[in-house]
């Protein structure tokens, strides 16, 4: 069994991870518009991604005999200037939810959850995965700055993302 601190602090996380899945998708459907496809399949599959945290956050709730309840998404911005910006933007999401899952970490140490801590050692290995990810799409892409060949090289490797 969770306490109903650690319920509530679970059920925002789905949310997050489900804002998540959200900003994604916007993203992905503005590359889509911009014909930058495989940039826009990379963040429908990051999507897809967070949506399967978000599953995880849900099933080990219910799991362990809690109550999950969704709240409302926010609404994710719509246009973006370019891939660069989107890039950045997801940089600074996955270290918000970095400091999310550390601050979920802590209240499990704090009230000797080791079940809560186990499910969250898996999401701290897996922020490390997401942060490296959005650092090197930024990095490569400032290098493609005003060389769209090198852009286009980029959209084509990033399109090569597996399921
Ligand atoms: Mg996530």
């Amino acid at each position: 069994m969770i306490s109903k601190k650690m319920e509530a602090a679970i059920n925002t996380q789905i949310n997050k991870e489900m804002y998540s899945a959200y900003l994604y998708l916007a993203m992905a459907a503005d590359l889509k518009e911009k014909y930058l496809d495989g940039f826009a399949r990379f963040f429908e599959i990051q999507a897809k991604e967070e949506m399967g945290h978000a599953m995880k956050f849900y099933a080990y709730v219910n799991e362990q005999g809690g109550r999950v309840v969704l709240e409302a998404i926010e609404k994710p911005q719509t246009s973006y200037k370019d891939v660069e910006e989107i890039f950045a933007l997801t940089l600074e999401h996955e270290k918000f939810i970095t400091r999310s899952i550390n601050e979920l970490m802590a209240l499990a140490v704090k009230e000797n959850d080791y079940a809560t801590a186990g499910l969250l050692d898996w999401f701290v290995k897996e922020q490390i995965e997401e942060e490296g990810n959005m650092d090197k799409g930024l990095h490569l892409v400032k290098m493609a700055k005003n060389a769209p060949h090198a852009l286009m090289m980029l959209d084509g490797q990033f399109g090569k993302r597996g399921d």
